[in-house]
């Protein structure tokens, strides 16, 4: 029986918060980075309220879906190479309905095949899904997760002071770590 790895999309497969980034600052006339993003909490940091900070999460994946990179180069062979390795693999993100087909064109012209794809759409806890295995870079989607079931922190700069026994950096450091 293959193990299943739950894979998170925002910022674990698609480094969004870049483009999230770029486009607060052409809004703002503001000059931050990614690694200025120290919070999970995007408005206790930046002169933003919560549902502005949300909707433009939602825009940059309706308008400029094609801008955002992926976490790594050429991660859809990441995602073959564990596939080979007998895992199913299983995209499992919470997001706003409206932003689904651009989800599937991101995913299809990343060449990122997954065996399905889990949308999200309320506040239920990501650990109740059938997964062996989870990675998620909010501390929060991992923190209540219970053996047998693991959770592998993927490493951004909003998470730094969260402190979880297995942080990857890049998706393939996963290697390191599957059984
Ligand atoms: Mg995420």
């Amino acid at each position: 029986m293959s193990k299943t790895l739950a894979i998170d999309l925002d910022s674990v497969l698609a480094d969004v918060v870049v483009t999230w980034v770029d486009e607060y600052n052409r809004l703002k006339d503001s000059n931050i980075i990614k690694e200025d993003i120290i919070a999970w909490d995007i408005h206790t940091i930046l002169p933003i309220t919560e549902t502005e900070s949300n909707s433009l999460f939602s825009d940059v994946w309706i308008y400029r879906w094609k801008d955002i990179p992926p976490t790594q180069n050429r991660i859809g062979n990441i995602i073959e190479k564990l596939k080979t390795q007998n895992y199913r693999i299983s995209i499992l993100t919470r997001r706003d309905r409206k932003t689904l087909p651009y989800v599937s064109n991101w995913l299809e012209t990343n060449n990122i095949d997954c065996d399905d794809l889990i949308c999200v759409f309320d506040s239920i806890p990501k650990s109740i899904y059938p997964f062996d295995i989870l990675i998620d870079d909010a501390p929060q989607n991992i923190v209540d997760i219970k053996f047998p079931k693991k959770g592998i922190l993927f490493d951004q700069p909003w998470n730094r002071s969260f402190n979880w026994p297995i942080r990857i950096n890049r998706l393939s450091d996963l290697f390191h770590y599957l059984p």
